[in-house]
């Protein structure tokens, strides 16, 4: 086989990347672990920041979203039981963030590739990268009982935080930078319709609550618990006795229960690799650098990733030009770091660590009444959450 890309992975990164490179008459070959039900399945994110909605409106894959996506043009914090809007819109000069679940995008952006007639290898196994380091790469997999290799110009690593391209890479090539949180989210997915039109970031004494949704008639919620907990020690009374405890009010507003769809553990981890490329391997996505979920960042940085990686790769096929590949990785850890800092800060500022003692406590607080009552704090965090143009 042979194609000029070749994708790894069939989640966000990899499919958009193959989305804008299709548009502009670059062919491609993604390769995916697992099969089509599963990706299509897989519940994560949820919060797409203007940005990434323009880009999939540019890309022809946003009908569906602009139909049934929930556009918030504000959040709220929580703290002290009392809850505070922030005003994305206002504060952002008319952006906000759209509602629409990763696994929607991924299903649009799936059948958008099918209907045009590309492919994508579901279910293969074994994936290796050879010769990433030379102008004619290989990628070499089983699928349906075969042996394939696909000969490429440029290998794309969309393959996730656990996927084999960043591994292929020669120790020493890369370095990584870490954090990890010694606490983790424990997520329901409720078939009940959301108790408030937008999220809740909850402070609490307890730990942090999160109060999303994914459509009007799904609520998403998420409480902190410690990393090593297994869903067995939270059986949905707890759940739901937690829940209402961290997202109570002084104003007697009532949290609605319904039947729990969904129940999982995310581990939270801060992680970047440098540089995302080595020869003609380019990593993007997870694959490149992970974040705690706090900031709602890590589907939307995957997007701006690719985006770079596509406006590179079309412009070396149409000039021949490498200098926008060559610095791919510079363009993007810019804007990779900024939002390691924001899902840092924001992570830091609502959840309640196990050595934290009431000095830790009363800085939170301090930082939570300084956000929801400076405009100047305000807005910061506002242009953040909304996603940044430019950095
Ligand atoms: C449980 C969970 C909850 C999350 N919640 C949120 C949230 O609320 N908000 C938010 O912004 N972000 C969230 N995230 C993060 C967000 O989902 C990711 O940042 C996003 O999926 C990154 O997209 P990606 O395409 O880079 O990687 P992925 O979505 O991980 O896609 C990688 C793809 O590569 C495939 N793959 C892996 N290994 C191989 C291989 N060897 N060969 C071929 N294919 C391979 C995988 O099957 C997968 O389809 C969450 C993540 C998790 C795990």
């Amino acid at each position: 086989m042979r194609t000029q890309v070749a994708i790894v992975g069939a989640g966000p990164a990899g499919l958009i990347l193959a989305r804008l490179l299709a548009c502009a008459g670059v062919h491609s070959i993604v390769i995916e672990r697992r099969d089509r039900a599963y990706v299509e399945h897989r519940l994560r994110a949820g919060v797409l920041e203007q940005t990434t909605v323009d880009l999939l409106r540019a890309a022809g894959v946003g009908d569906r979203m602009d139909r049934e996506g929930l556009v918030h043009e504000g959040l709220y914090l929580q703290f002290d039981g009392v809850r505070h809007r922030i005003d994305l819109r206002e504060l952002t000069g008319g952006r906000a963030i759209t509602v629409y679940g990763q696994h929607e995008v991924v299903k649009d952006l799936i059948a958008a590739r099918l209907a045009a007639g590309d492919e994508i290898v579901f279910e293969a196994d074994d994936v290796r990268i050879v010769d990433s380091d030379s102008d004619h790469p290989t990628v070499h997999f089983r699928a349906g009982g075969e042996e394939r290799t696909v000969h490429c110009d440029f290998v794309a690593g969309c393959d996730g935080f656990h996927g084999i391209c960043r591994t292929t890479v020669p120790a020493g090539a890369l370095s990584t930078y870490e954090r990890h949180y010694p606490f983790a989210w424990l997520g329901i997915l409720a078939q009940t319709p959301p108790s408030l039109d937008e999220l809740i970031y909850a402070h609490h004494e307890r730990g942090f609550a999160l109060h999303s949704m994914r459509s009007p008639e799904l609520t998403r919620l998420y409480v902190q618990c410690a990393p090593d907990d297994t869903l067995d020690m939270w059986p949905d009374e707890r759940v739901w006795e937690e829940l209402h405890l961290r997202l109570s009010t002084h104003d007697g507003w009532r949290l609605h229960e319904g039947p729990v769809l969904e129940k999982s553990i995310a581990v939270m981890r801060s992680f970047v690799v440098e540089p995302m490329q080595y020869g003609r391997l380019f990593l993007a996505g997870d694959a490149a650098h992970v974040v705690p979920p706090t900031g709602a960042k890590g589907l939307n940085l995957a997007a701006a990733d690719v985006k770079v990686l596509a406006a590179a790769l079309i412009d070396w096929y149409r000039t021949g030009r490498a200098d926008l590949l060559e610095s791919y990785s510079a363009t993007c850890l810019r804007r990779v770091w900024r939002v390691e800092h924001f899902s840092w800060w924001m992570t830091t500022m609502l959840h309640r660590a196990p050595g934290d003692d009431a000095f830790d406590h009363r800085l939170q607080l301090a930082q939570l009444r300084y956000v929801t009552s400076s405009r100047a704090a305000a807005t910061s965090l506002a242009e953040n959450y909304v996603g940044l143009e430019h950095v």
